[in-house]
């Protein structure tokens, strides 16, 4: 099945009972048994609901995966993967993680004895001389955020399975559409369910697709035992939201070209992140692992002070001034003041956060009113 009608038709069949063709809200704590131990496959809705089993389906098959756990957050599903760790362990990342990753590693398992490597990952060799028989996972985020860098999944792969570590990759950025992990050899995909997969900005939620069996079980077994499990309600305004992931997507990569192309010409611009670009650097391996370049782009301006971005920032009006990203609707963000505020600035800069850097979160409005709304913020600043 190819991948449209998987977003329609995956995981989902018309309700048993009643026929109904849109999955129900199994809005329920409990289940009724039959004698003690002898139920219908759900007994407490912490181990196991309808609504979400459906939507774990819908998720593992756009993956091309064989099993799905969803999750109360995105950083809830990222926390059941760095669960599966021991104290001495070993973790091998990336220096330009999702801000919340990195506190989560930083600041919650660190204190548990878990190692963490921030290293550039944008080069494989880099790792080489930092793998030891403790290292267990290489933890991937690509396109990052927010310089929309890229690494190569299966070269990471490569070199993790010549010394038994599990590869889990963050899929956020690229959503399924555009990347699948699983095929590239990962053992592990996370989706922070609340991007595009949701896709509507009404939901916080997280996910992981794996192929193992062992590996499903034990993450299952977290997820129960832990509890960061999504209700009902959220599953189905997911259930929903998938069904048009692919033509949300299609129009995402459309408007994230077309402003993309508009912003390099620019004469007030800096520079432009962007996958899709022939002189990106790692816009080969994008190439080989994504099947388009998505709707996340970033730029920084000619006159590089974050006043100067504030400005901008201020000036836009379609566009709304918010963190997230995703969804339907277009979006500005400052990482400097808003998700990488707490980096200091000297570490940032390093980094290539300059000060004026802006991402943006092309959402699916006509491409013509994006244009006419950041032509005239750029009337407005020097
Ligand atoms: C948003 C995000 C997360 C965290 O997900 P939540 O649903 O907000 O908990 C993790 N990784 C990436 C790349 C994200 O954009």
């Amino acid at each position: 099945m190819k991948f449209g009608t998987k977003a329609i038709h995956a995981g989902v069949e018309p309700d048993p009972s009643t026929g109904a063709i849109m999955t129900p809200i199994f809005q329920t704590s409990t289940y009724v048994q039959e004698s003690p131990a002898k139920h219908k496959g759900y007994a407490y809705a912490r181990g196991a609901n309808p609504t979400r089993n459906s939507l774990q389906k819908s998720i593992a098959a756009l993956e091309n995966g064989k099993f799905g756990l969803c999750f109360s957050s995105g950083m809830g599903a990222t926390d059941a993967v760095i669960r599966l760790l021991n104290p001495g362990d070993e973790v091998i990342t990336s220096n330009d993680l999702y801000g919340g990753s990195y506190r989560m590693f930083k600041r919650v398992y660190e204190r548990f004895g878990i190692k963490f490597h921030f290293i550039d990952l944008t080069d494989v060799k880099n790792t080489e001389s930092l793998i030891n028989e403790k290292t267990k996972l290489f933890w991937i985020e690509t396109p990052s955020n927010p310089l929309m860098r890229i690494i190569d999944i299966g070269a990471c792969v490569a070199l993790a399975k010549k010394k038994n570590c599990l590869v889990a990759v963050d899929n956020t950025f690229a959503s399924p559409y555009l990347q699948n992990p699983l095929d590239l050899g990962a053992d592990i995909v996370m989706h922070s369910v609340t991007k595009y997969l949701g896709g509507h900005s009404d939901v916080i939620m997280g996910a992981l697709v794996v192929n193992n069996e062992k590996l499903y079980q034990d993450l299952a077994f977290i997820a129960n035992a832990c509890g960061a499990v999504p209700g009902p309600q959220d599953s189905f305004l997911v259930l929903r939201g998938i069904k048009t992931l692919h033509l949300r997507m299609e129009r995402h990569c459309q408007n994230g070209r077309i402003i993309a192309d508009y912003l390099r010409n620019h004469a007030k611009i800096g520079k432009v992140y962007w996958p899709g670009f022939a002189d990106h650097p790692n816009h080969a391996i994008a190439r080989k692992q994504m099947r388009d370049f998505g709707g996340m782009l970033s730029f920084t301006l000619r006159d590089d002070r974050e006043e100067t971005a504030r400005q901008f920032m201020e000036s836009v009006a379609l566009f709304s001034l918010a963190e997230s990203l995703g969804g339907v609707e277009s979006l500005i963000n400052h990482p400097a003041s808003m998700t990488h505020a707490s980096i200091p600035r000297e570490e940032r800069l390093k980094n290539g956060l300059t000060d004026s850097l802006i991402r943006l979160s092309i959402g699916v409005e006509d491409s013509e009113d994006l244009l006419e709304d950041l032509n005239q913020a750029f009337s407005k600043i020097a």
